[in-house]
C-alpha cells in the first residue's frame, strides 16, 4: 500500500505524465481511455510500455486503491486489471466496478487462472481474461476487442438517445397537432387517437380505442362515412377533405341554430399497407387519417344560407326558397302525371293592425300567424313568407280539389281565434287564392301568378274565403296595369256614376238620407262593382279624383231635389285616406259643397275608424273644421278596427254606423248579437247617432229597433240605384208599413 504511494504519489494525471516520459516514436493518440493496474512496478510499466508503444494514452495505477482513486476521477474505456493484489484486490475493483455500474470493460490480467477465480471475475462483469505472463499480441488484440466493443456501444447509445428524441417529437407533434389524428384497425376500429380527441368531441382516449368508427359519426352520415373510413387508397388518390358529421358530447359555445351535439370536421384518410409495394388485401392493415374541426366555418355558411333563402322575422322559407322547391315539386309532379298546389294567402286586416297599433306589433302578429299556419301543415309542405302579409303555401302532394279545400278550411278555421298579443285581441282573416297543377299553370311563375289573381279575387269579394283560380279570372282584367289604364280612361270619359241607397228613419219609416256609392259603367264589362276597381284606386291614388267626381254629382243631385220639394233629404259620402291627407281637402270640399248650392247640413262625411285612427293629427283638425261649417260625420264599418272608447271622445263625430258583418250576424236566436248590442252601449255613452248598414231582414230590423237604434240601410229597403230611381223611393215613400212597429214575422222576399 505504501509502495503503491511512493510510486503513485498524487492525481492519475500526474502519474500518467510520469510514466509517459517513454519513446516519441509512439503513434498518435487514439482517444481511448485506458486504466493499467497491478501492484508490481515493473510489471506495471512494462505493460504500460507496450500499450503505447501501440499507440494507445494510458493511466497507470499501482494496486488496488490507487486504481479505485483513479475510477472515482475518471470514465474509462477499458482497465486491464490485476486480480491478485495486497489489500484492495482486483476482485474488490471488480465489485466495486459492477456495484457502481461503470461502463468500461474490465480485462483481467492475471497468473491466477483457477476456475474459480476466473468465474468470479466474469461474474462481477469482467469483459475478458488474459492470463499472465501474456502474450503481448493476445493482450493488445483483447484490448482492441474491448475498445471496438466500447466504441459500438457508444455510438449505439447516441443512436438510441436521437431515436427516443425523436419519438417524443412526433408524439408531441401528434398530441398538440389542431387536427385530430386517427388510425383504425382493418375492421374499421380504432387504433389510436390523438389526445386532440377530447377537446374536440369530448370523448376520452381510452374509451374510443377498440371501438367502431360508427360510433362516433352522425346517424344520417353513416353512408358517406363508410366511403372515408373504409379508404384503402393511398398517395394521391387517396381520401381530402371529406366533410363529415361527428358526435360530440361537448356543449357548443354560443346559440347555434343546428344540430347541437355534433361538429362538422373535414377528413382525410389513406390505407395502410403492411408491405406498400403489395397494396392487397391481405395486407390491408387499416386507415390513418385527420380530421379538421370546421364548424364555425359550417356554421357561418349555415347561417349565410339561411339567410339567403329564409324570412328573418318568421323564420320560414322566402320567396327564393319557394321557386326552388316549387320547380323540383312541378318536375316531379309532371314525371308522375300527379297534380300539386300553389295557394297564395293574403291577410285580410293586417295593415289595419300595422297602422293603428304600430310597426312591432304588426310583426308579433305575423309571427303567430306563421306559427299558426304552420300547424296547418303535413310534411312536406312549404310554407313561405312571400312578403308583407303574403305568405305561400306549396302543396306537393295533393290528389283532388277536396284535399286543397280541406287544407284551405284548416286554415281560415284556425285563423279565426283571435291573437292576443300585448293584451290586444287582434283578429286576422286570410283571403286565399288557390293554383292547380296543371291546370292553372305549368310553370312556376304562372302559379304563383294565377294563384295571386285568385287571391284577389276574394279579397275584392269580401275576403276570408278562398277560390280556385280559373280562366274566367284572367280575362277580367288581364293585369293591373291595364285595369289601371282603363280606369284614368273611364274617368276622363265619364263612366263612372254615382248609385244611392236610401237611409231609412225607424221612428218614421221615411228616407231620410241616401249614401252615395259609385258604379263604373263600363262600355264593354257592364257595370264594375267598387270592391274591383277602388283598392287599385286607393293605391294608385286615383281615388281623389273619384271622390270629388261622386261628391260633386250628388251634392248637386242632392240640392236639386230639394230645390223640387222632396224634403231635407241628407246625402252620405264615403272619404278616403287619399283625399282627406290632401292638404288643400277642406278648401277644396267646401268648394265643391258651395259649387253645388247644397246646404252644410245636408251633408254627412262618412270615414272609417282605421283612416281617423291612422293620421289622427292631420286628420282631426280638419273635421273639427268641417263640423264648425255644419256638416255631420260619421264613423263607417265601425267595430271593425281597433279603437279604442278614449279616442273616440277626442272625435269630432255624431254617428257611429254599425257594420253590416255585425248586422249579418243578427240572427232569430240573439245569439250572435253581442258587438251589436256593445255598439249600441257605446253610443249611448257617448251620446252618438247610430245608424246600422247591410239590413236585409226583419229580424234584423226588429233587433235593431229594440236596442235604439235611429236609422237603417239596408237591402231589405233598396239596393244602391240610380238617382231617378232614388228619387222615386223618396217621393214614394213607401217604407212605413215595413218599418212599423206591429208587422207579421215573415221574411220579405228580396
Ligand atoms: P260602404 O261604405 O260600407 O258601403 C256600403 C256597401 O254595402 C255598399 O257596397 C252597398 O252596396 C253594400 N250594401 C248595402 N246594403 C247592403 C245589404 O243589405 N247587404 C249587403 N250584403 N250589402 C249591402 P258597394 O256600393 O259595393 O261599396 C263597397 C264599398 O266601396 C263601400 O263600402 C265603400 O267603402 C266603397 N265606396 C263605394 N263608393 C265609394 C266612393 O264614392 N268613394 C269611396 N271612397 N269609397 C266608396
Ligand atoms: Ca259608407
Ligand atoms: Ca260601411
Amino acid at each position: 500500500m505504501s509502495e503503491s504511494r511512493a510510486l503513485d504519489t498524487s492525481s492519475p494525471q500526474e502519474s500518467f505524465s510520469r510514466l509517459t516520459s517513454g519513446p516519441d516514436t509512439a503513434p498518435e493518440s487514439s482517444g481511448a481511455s485506458i486504466l493499467l493496474v497491478d501492484d508490481k512496478p515493473e510489471l506495471l510499466n512494462s505493460l504500460y510500455q507496450l500499450i503505447t508503444l501501440h499507440g494507445y494514452e494510458a493511466d497507470a495505477a499501482l494496486g488496488g486503491q490507487a486504481a479505485l482513486d483513479h475510477l472515482e476521477q475518471k470514465d474509462y474505456d477499458v482497465v486491464l486489471l490485476d486480480l491478485i493484489m495486497p489489500g484492495v484486490s482486483g476482485h474488490d475493483v471488480l465489485e466495486h466496478a459492477a456495484a457502481k455500474k461503470l461502463s468500461c470493460k474490465i480485462i483481467v490480467v492475471s497468473g491466477d487462472s483457477s476456475f474459480s477465480g476466473v468465474k468470479h471475475a466474469l461474474h462481477c462483469g469482467a469483459f475478458d481474461f488474459v492470463k499472465k505472463p501474456y502474450e503481448a499480441g493476445e493482450l493488445v488484440a483483447t484490448m482492441e476487442t474491448a475498445l471496438k466493443q466500447c466504441e459500438l456501444e457508444s455510438k449505439n447509445e447516441v443512436m438510441e438517445g436521437k431515436l427516443k428524441e425523436s419519438e417524443e417529437l412526433h408524439r408531441f407533434i401528434v398530441n398538440s397537432s389542431p387536427d385530430l389524428v386517427y388510425m383504425l384497425d382493418r375492421n374499421g376500429c380504432f387504433d389510436f387517437v390523438n389526445n386532440r380527441v377530447e377537446s374536440l368531441l369530448g370523448f376520452s382516449k381510452d374509451e374510443l380505442l377498440g371501438k367502431h368508427y360508427s360510433e362516433i359519426v352522425d346517424e344520417d352520415q353513416l353512408e358517406l362515412a363508410r366511403n372515408v373510413f373504409n379508404e384503402r387508397r393511398t398517395g394521391a388518390r387517396a381520401a381530402t377533405n371529406v366533410e363529415l358529421r361527428l358526435k360530440s358530447r361537448l356543449a357548443r359555445r354560443g346559440p347555434r341554430l343546428f344540430q347541437a351535439q355534433s361538429v362538422w370536421m373535414e377528413l382525410t384518410a389513406m390505407g395502410i399497407y403492411s408491405d406498400d409495394n403489395e397494396r392487397t388485401r391481405e395486407n390491408f392493415q387499416g386507415t390513418y387519417g385527420t380530421a379538421r374541426d370546421i364548424s364555425e366555418r359550417k356554421e357561418a355558411q349555415e347561417v349565410i344560407n339561411f339567410q339567403a333563402y329564409h324570412d328573418l322575422l318568421t323564420h320560414l322559407p322566402n320567396r327564393a326558397l319557394l321557386k326552388d322547391r316549387l320547380s323540383l315539386a312541378i318536375a316531379h309532379a309532371r314525371r308522375n302525371k300527379r297534380k300539386l298546389a300553389v295557394m297564395f294567402l293574403d291577410l285580410d286586416r293586417f295593415k289595419l293592425v300595422n297602422d293603428t297599433l304600430g310597426h312591432s306589433m304588426g310583426d308579433r302578429l305575423l309571427k303567430a300567424v306563421a306559427n299558426r299556419l304552420q300547424s296547418c301543415l303535413r310534411r312536406g309542405d312549404t310554407l313561405a313568407r312571400y312578403g308583407g302579409d303574403e305568405f305561400t303555401l306549396l302543396l306537393p302532394e295533393v290528389r283532388t280539389r277536396d284535399d286543397v279545400v280541406v287544407i284551405a278550411g284548416k286554415i281560415l278555421d284556425r285563423l279565426s281565434g283571435p291573437f292576443v298579443i300585448d293584451g290586444h285581441e287582434l283578429f286576422v282573416g286570410a283571403s286565399i287564392g288557390i293554383a292547380l297543377y296543371p291546370e292553372a299553370g305549368e310553370t312556376e311563375e304562372a302559379l304563383i301568378q294565377n294563384s295571386d289573381i285568385a287571391m284577389y279575387h276574394v279579397k275584392t269579394r269580401g275576403k276570408n274565403g278562398y277560390q280556385f283560380f280559373s280562366d274566367e279570372m284572367n280575362h277580367r282584367f288581364s293585369t293591373r296595369l291595364s285595369l289601371e289604364r282603363e280606369l284614368r280612361n273611364g274617368l276622363a270619359q265619364g263612366e263612372l256614376s254615382v248609385f244611392y241607397q236610401p237611409q231609412v228613419s225607424l221612428e218614421t219609416g221615411s228616407i231620410v238620407g241616401v249614401e252615395a256609392l259609385v258604379r263604373w259603367q263600363h262600355p264593354e264589362r257592364g257595370i264594375v262593382e267598387p270592391a274591383d276597381f277602388l283598392p287599385m284606386a286607393e293605391e294608385t291614388g286615383l281615388i281623389t279624383q273619384i271622390d270629388e267626381h261622386v261628391q260633386q254629382v250628388a251634392f248637386s243631385d242632392v240640392a236639386s231635389w230639394r230645390r223640387n220639394g222632396l224634403g231635407d233629404i241628407r246625402v252620405s259620402v264615403n272619404l278616403s285616406a287619399p283625399q282627406l291627407e290632401q292638404d288643400d281637402f277642406v278648401d277644396r270640399f267646401i268648394a265643391s259643397l258651395r259649387g253645388s248650392g247644397l246646404d252644410p247640413e245636408g251633408v254627412k262625411l262618412e270615414i272609417t275608424e282605421n283612416i281617423l285612427m291612422q293620421d289622427m293629427e292631420v286628420v282631426v283638425p280638419k273635421l273639427r273644421e268641417l263640423r264648425r261649417l255644419g256638416l255631420r260625420i260619421a264613423i263607417d264599418d265601425f267595430g271593425t278596427g281597433y279603437s279604442s272608447l278614449s279616442y273616440l271622445q277626442q272625435f269630432p263625430i255624431n254617428t257611429l254606423k254599425i257594420d253590416r258583418s255585425f248586422v249579418g250576424d243578427i240572427r232569430a236566436d240573439e245569439s250572435d248579437a253581442s258587438i251589436v248590442n256593445a255598439i249600441v252601449a257605446m253610443a249611448r255613452g257617448l251620446k252618438l247617432d247610430l245608424i246600422a248598414e247591410g239590413v236585409e231582414n226583419r229580424t234584423q230590423l226588429k233587433y235593431l229597433r229594440s236596442q235604439g237604434c235611429s236609422e237603417v240601410q239596408g237591402y231589405i229597403f233598396s239596393r244602391p240605384v240610380p238617382a231617378d230611381e232614388v228619387k222615386a223611393l223618396i217621393a214614394d215613400n213607401p217604407y212605413g208599413s215595413l218599418v212599423a212597429a206591429k208587422q207579421p214575422e215573415a221574411e220579405p222576399a228580396l
